[in-house]
């Protein structure tokens, strides 16, 4: 059985959610949104080893949740300028393993069949990246103006993000460059391939407050 790591990043300020509190640690259904990530990856797997990634100064507040599951087991690393540091920080406390998973602590509604389709194709492949498909039309800025694009041949792209360890850790031996937004470019910029998997819709990045109020809803739905 190949051994698994995963690294989950919550290093930002989470400055869009407008809250005093950063966003991980919100509660939703009195736990807190990073606790229902780690929760999610570990029945899915529980021999994952986790890293998790919080600026320093947020490690006595997330210590003193009182809603903590104080038995999931994880490191804790501090975060980075931008989450390409914050990654790379992570990958440094993570022992060697086969493969190695980034992904987003905000984004606790990855389902297993995403999981687990990302597992599979690593089999196969160097990377497997969750994508979905948009379904608003789409348009490109360009000057002043815009141009229309085939949404057909666009992709959104989700985490977690799956590598073969070695390859990644090599690929993150780099320098930070502006255009670094997800593991998959740095990937990429290294002269690797990317493979993609089907996503899953619910993989929301909770980022803005109509998205807290969707996965309170969400949660209410299924009951989770
Ligand atoms: O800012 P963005 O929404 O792209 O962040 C995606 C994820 O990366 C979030 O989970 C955020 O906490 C994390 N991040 C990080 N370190 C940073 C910036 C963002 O771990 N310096």
């Amino acid at each position: 059985m190949k051994s698994i790591g995963l690294i989950l990043v919550a290093g930002g300020s989470g400055s869009r959610m407008g809250n005093t509190i950063a966003k991980q640690f919100i509660s939703l259904k009195s736990k807190p949104i990073l606790q229902h990530t780690i929760d999610t990856f570990l029945s899915w797997n529980k021999d994952l080893q986790i890293v998790l990634v919080l600026p320093e100064n947020q490690f006595d507040f997330w210590n003193s949740i009182k809603d903590l599951d104080r038995s999931s087991s994880y490191r804790l690393c501090i975060g980075g300028k931008e989450r390409f540091h914050s990654v790379q920080n992570g990958l440094k406390e993570l022992s060697e393993v086969d493969y190695v998973m980034i992904h987003d602590g905000v984004r606790p509604f990855v389902s297993s069949s995403t999981l687990d389709r990302c597992l599979n194709a690593l089999s196969a492949h160097d990377s497997a990246i969750p994508v979905i498909s948009p379904s608003e039309s789409v348009r490109m800025i360009e000057n002043a103006s815009s141009i229309h694009l085939d949404r057909s041949k666009i992709r959104l792209v989700q985490t977690p993000q799956c590598f073969h360890y070695k390859k990644l850790k090599e690929a993150y031996d780099c320098s930070y460059e502006n255009i670094f937004t997800d593991d998959a470019s740095v990937f990429e910029k290294a002269g690797n391939k990317i493979h993609l998997v089907d996503g899953n819709i619910e993989n929301i990045k909770i980022t803005t407050p109509e998205d807290l109020v969707w996965a309170k809803t969400y949660l209410k739905r299924t009951n989770a």
